[in-house]
């Protein structure tokens, strides 16, 4: 073997895909996922043979260009503007951007859209019971998050969410998309850390310190030594989706593989995971394991 083909990404080309080949001494399995970019990956244990692993793609192909497929779709979407009336995710939700005034709070178009969107009872309630059921975690001290649940999130920075929308200030739209990649990840790390700190005790191990960042085709992982990654865009989804990816990851703190007791070990907190895992495939087709 040439010394550089180590360094060098392995890829597999089956028919007209080409997939990423990632070979781990940790799996006895073979899995197909599709990242959010880049080209679809085909993880495989240390020593398969390369035709192995063509003949389970093949199995898949039909799936895998489905899911590429879908997510060039998504890929066409227009992207943000960050205007009024857009919407963007939040714990499973959608929920409208209104552009505010800079020092008064409000102008012209947030009334018109306050009115358009219907009763604010309903989101804003919601949102609230969101974040109730958080705090309810046994968060210690006086968190961001219960912040937010009071409704002072106004000093947050120019985005907020509040009574159940989005605010940006006008003079931030045009850096709308840092605005809100920050918003996430802050607000994700808050979410993530309760969440952790939630369900530890019930897997039976000591929340560990987590880092919360942006994975290439991952929602989480757990190191040899312990350390736990979870990706900020769990906060987007559905919480039962986020919960179902801390309690994985949890659980590798106690077994670092996918056998048998391991899936023991997530069943006995969730016993609905199976539902939930196949949801989050179905999501994203991101690999969760
Ligand atoms: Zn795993």
């Amino acid at each position: 073997m040439m010394p550089a083909a180590q360094a060098a990404p392995e890829t597999l080309v089956v028919e007209d895909v080409t997939f990423a080949l990632r070979r781990s001494a940790r799996r006895r399995t073979i899995g197909i996922s599709i990242p959010r970019e880049g080209p679809p990956v085909v993880a495989v244990p240390a020593r398969c043979s390369r035709r192995t692993a063509e003949a389970a793609v093949r199995g898949k192909l039909a799936w895998v260009r489905r899911k590429l497929g879908d997510r060039d779709a998504r890929a066409e979407l227009p992207p943000h503007r960050y205007e009024t009336g857009e919407r963007f995710p939040w714990r499973g939700r959608e929920y409208e951007l209104v552009v505010v005034g800079d020092s008064s709070g409000a102008d012209g178009p947030v009334h018109a859209a306050r009115q358009a969107r219907g009763p604010d009872v309903d989101r804003g309630g919601q949102l609230a019971f969101d974040v109730a059921a958080i705090l309810d975690d046994g968060l210690p001290g006086r968190s961001p998050v219960q912040a937010a649940a009071t409704g002072e999130e106004s000093n947050d920075g120019p985005l907020c969410l509040r009574d159940g929308r989005f605010e940006l200030t006008r003079s931030a739209q045009a850096d709308g998309q840092a605005h809100f990649r920050a918003w996430y990840r802050r607000r994700a790390t808050d979410v993530l850390t309760a969440r952790v700190a939630h369900f530890a005790p019930l897997v039976g191990v000591a929340p560990p310190p987590i880092a919360v960042k942006e994975m290439r085709s991952r929602w989480g992982s757990c190191s040899a030594k312990g350390r736990v990654s979870l990706h900020w865009g769990l906060a987007l989804l559905d919480p039962g989706l986020l919960d179902y990816v801390v309690v994985h990851e949890l659980v590798h703190l106690k077994e670092l593989h996918h056998q048998p007791p391991f899936w023991r070990g997530v069943e006995s907190v969730l016993p609905d995971y199976r539902e939930r895992r196949k949801r989050l495939r179905g999501e994203s087709a991101r690999d969760v394991v």
